[in-house]
């Protein structure tokens, strides 16, 4: 009977304190694995977050480069989707080459060792298909993919057009209340006068209601690559050497802005 009892007690010890031991052991072998994994997931850039369907800050924000030890730049593609934007004469539709001017200035940058965060990076939208105001949620997605990727600053870039199809020239806008944007609107408009030989340079200009602008978290600017309403800009702003060059003026631009604010 003794023995049995013995026998029970052992029994009983090792319920207790054993198996739940192995069960904590367990348990933080678990916790340990998933720290790791969070860890390469953190520091490994923007490819490996989508792999592992961390969540992203926007449904089409792209992050991209695996160096951007000098800090994060937001490209913003205006438009897209049902959203065309500005239609040429000759029927170029301005979500199109936004995209185009955005893609050529994300390489220029990120070969500075920048880290680009792109809002879009195809045709689409940033919109719910069942959404009802599909411009109001494109919009605020747009500002939420700034905000929490904490950029430097932001390039939004747009084409330009004006009933007086005589117009011509690219022209940055920033938002008059940011001593920052407007340098560095100055910066990318004196850059693209001086690098494309504008023929009649614009100035940058100050502007309190494009969205953007006002409601984004970080120095921001748009960039109006040219007019669409004028019919020789819009054959030119479809042409390769010339869309490399402006991309390049907008990166030398953004670049002197960097280079001045860091002193
Ligand atoms: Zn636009």
């Amino acid at each position: 009977m003794k023995l049995l009892q013995y026998f029970m007690l052992c029994v009983l010890l090792i319920l207790c304190f054993i198996l739940p031991g192995k069960g904590v052991k367990k348990r933080a072998e678990e916790i340990a694995q998933q720290r790791v994994r969070q860890e390469t997931r953190d520091g490994s850039g923007g490819d490996a977050d989508q792999q592992n369907g961390k969540e992203k800050t926007g449904e089409d924000s792209v992050i991209s480069g695996t160096s951007g030890q000098k800090g994060t730049i937001v490209i913003d593609a205006g438009h897209g989707g049902d959203d065309p934007g500005m239609i040429g004469p000759g029927g170029i539709n301005e979500k199109v080459l936004n995209l185009v001017y955005a893609k050529k200035l994300k390489e220029l940058l990120e070969a500075q060792g920048y880290r680009i965060v792109m809002t879009r990076e195809t045709e689409d939208g940033l919109y719910d298909e069942n959404q009802s105001n599909k411009k109001a949620q494109d919009m605020e997605r747009r500002v939420k993919i700034i905000k929490e990727s904490e950029p430097l600053l932001t390039v939004s870039i747009h084409q330009n057009s004006y009933p007086d199809e005589s117009v011509s020239g690219p022209q940055v806008f920033y938002f008059e209340h940011s001593e920052e944007a407007k340098k560095l609107a100055a910066s990318i408009q004196n850059a693209m006068n001086t690098e494309l030989a504008i023929e009649r340079p614009r100035t940058h200009k100050g502007n309190t209601s494009y969205y953007i602008l006002k409601r984004s978290s970080s120095v921001t600017v748009i960039v109006e690559c040219g007019f669409l309403t004028n019919p020789q800009e819009e054959e030119k702003l479809q042409q390769e050497d010339y869309q490399d060059r402006l991309a390049q003026a907008v990166c030398d631009g953004v670049l002197t802005y960097l280079k001045e604010k860091d002193g």
